[in-house]
């Protein structure tokens, strides 16, 4: 599965999917990414790639064609889902994450800025819009990595044995390791009694309790 992104910062993308569990599931070979700086596609000498929208208002909205010239040279297979981030898409969840990591062979992420993406690239690209959060950021770098994070996850060997396991039975966000008793500042803080009779069934149940959603 290959991950585009579309971006007037590349080195925020680049920082995240050089660490970690992303960086492992591309040197798997499992994962791909390609970084693309929508300036590259600018004729403006100035490189810019932002106008003042029609209709007035503040701010300033990304202008389409460097965006489409970008998208244009892509190297995609056949199964394509072209994601535009915004505050008002569809709420992104795992369930979805798992579907896509099933479904398709490319995901295009459109990183916007200031007051978003000329419209016109959504209609011509049919691209679906994501929100991964009922708040505003201040663009699409963060919304898209959180969401190729969240897929790759979903992608068959990209955990290993032991955290896909881990996925399988019920994650609580209720995690202790050692010490057994947590002395700090004159207090103990021991870790539950359940989670070390090795009671499997209770601890699935206590864990099934601790779940926030
Ligand atoms: N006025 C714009 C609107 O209501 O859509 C807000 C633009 S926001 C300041 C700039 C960019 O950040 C958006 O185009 C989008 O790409 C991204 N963004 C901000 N919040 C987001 C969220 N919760 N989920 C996904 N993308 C978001």
């Amino acid at each position: 599965m290959k991950f585009h992104f579309l971006t007037i910062f590349p080195e925020m993308i680049n920082a995240y999917i050089g660490e970690a569990m992303l960086k492992r599931a591309k040197d798997k070979k499992l994962a791909d990414f390609s970084v693309i700086n929508i300036r590259d596609y600018s004729k403006d000498k100035w490189q810019k790639t932002d106008d003042r929208p029609y209709g007035g208002g503040p701010g300033m909205v990304m202008t389409p064609e460097p965006i489409l010239r970008a998208f244009s040279k892509l190297k995609t297979k056949q199964k394509v889902k072209v994601i535009q981030l915004s505050p008002s898409g569809k709420m992104f969840t795992n369930a979805i994450a798992k579907k896509m990591a099933k479904q398709y062979s490319d995901v295009v992420f459109i990183c916007g800025r200031y007051e978003g993406v000329d419209d016109r690239v959504r209609k011509i690209l049919k691209a679906d819009e994501y929100s991964i959060g009922d708040y505003v950021l201040t663009g699409g770098e963060l919304p898209a990595l959180v969401m190729s994070d969240a897929i790759v996850r979903q992608i068959k060997g990209v955990l290993g044995d032991q955290t896909s396991l881990e996925e399988a039975r019920v994650a609580s966000p209720r995690v202790y390791t050692r010490p057994e008793t947590l002395v700090w500042k004159g207090k103990n803080y021991k870790v539950p009694k359940v989670l070390k009779e090795g009671h499997h069934q209770k601890i699935e149940d206590w864990r099934a309790k601790q779940k926030l959603i």
